[in-house]
């Protein structure tokens, strides 16, 4: 999911990077690869060390912040029986789900800190209910029996390598046949980039795969904002594909992590990053490094561009 509370930054993400001691989180290398974190990296090293090694904190956005109110709603609403799972009884899961967000993550409380009158939120909530009511036109839940929602999946693989992530939404059909759906809450990507896309979700296929010796029959994105539907069904040779894909990838980040060589890679997705400031390709410096480094002639080979597939 796009918005599986996963920590960027201050959050409580735990993809490594982090450590504990006294209640004061020291850095350490990376321990672990989640969908959203391998993406930062073949976006932009760098942001991948801000985010996961200096653990930057980050603005929450609107977008981000929707996104995650949108994905609690589609997911309380399967408390209800399968008759009342309508519409407007999810519209009506909005509100609450949004004190809910409050309380847990009250630093989203500051997105509308200059809305005294509340129209601007009044507006957002409005957008949210818009996404819930759009996902009835996608998806009929009535019909559905979720056999996990929001399920955190983690596997390691043979070289030791452990993938994570949170999975929205697992169903199983009678026969067995595992789909796996992700919501989106923002337009589905052109064909061109279709494939960036299905990484997360091969990603996860194969987390399911290695946990359950069973690969998913379909994977399904469910993009609320254009009101589209990807799908794809896996075999077995795009797991062992996007396996390969990750074990390079975790070697280069493995080699960045002991040099401390982690280079930005400017594109116009910087227009997002909230690290501009430390960003040398923005004039910025970055942070010491937190951890210690080993010449990149001592532990060898070049950080290279990669991308999805
Ligand atoms: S501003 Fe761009 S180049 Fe710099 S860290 Fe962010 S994404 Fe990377």
């Amino acid at each position: 999911m796009e918005n599986s509370g996963e920590g960027t930054g201050g959050g409580t993400g735990g993809t490594g990077g982090e450590g504990v001691r006294g209640g004061v989180r020291a850095a350490a290398p990376p321990a672990s690869l989640s969908p959203s974190r391998a993406s930062d990296f073949m976006q932009c090293p760098l942001l991948y060390r801000f985010r996961v090694i200096d653990r930057l904190p980050e603005k929450p956005s609107e977008a981000a912040t929707r996104g995650t109110l949108v994905h609690a709603v589609l997911e309380r609403l399967f408390d209800a029986p399968a008759a009342e799972r309508t519409a407007p009884r999810a519209k009506a899961l909005v509100p609450g789900q949004w004190d809910r967000l409050r309380e847990t993550r009250p630093e989203v409380v500051e997105l509308f800190a200059d809305d005294p009158e509340g129209e601007r939120l009044a507006r957002w909530l409005g957008e949210a209910e818009r996404l819930v009511e759009r996902w009835f036109t996608l998806e009929d839940p009535t019909r559905l029996e979720p056999a996990e929602r929001e399920l955190f999946v983690e596997a390691e693989l043979e070289s030791g390598l452990r993938l994570r992530g949170i999975i929205d939404r697992v169903d199983v059909a009678s026969t067995g046949e595992v789909r796996i759906v992700d919501y989106k809450t923002g337009k589905a990507p052109r064909p061109e980039y279709a494939e960036g896309a299905l990484f997360q979700m091969k990603f996860y296929a194969l987390v399911v795969w290695r946990l359950k010796q069973v690969v998913p029959r379909r994977l399904q994105l469910v993009y609320l904002g254009s009101g589209d539907v990807l799908t794809y069904d896996p075999v077995i040779a795009d797991l062992e594909r996007v396996e390969r894909k990750l074990l390079a990838l975790w070697e280069a980040i493995r080699l960045a992590t002991e040099t401390g060589d982690w280079r930005p890679r400017p594109t116009k997705l910087c227009g997002w990053c909230d690290h501009q400031a430390v960003c040398p390709e923005f004039g910025g410096t970055p942070p010491p490094y937190p951890l210690q480094v080993r010449s990149s002639e001592s532990v060898g080979g070049p950080q290279g561009r990669m991308g999805p597939d």
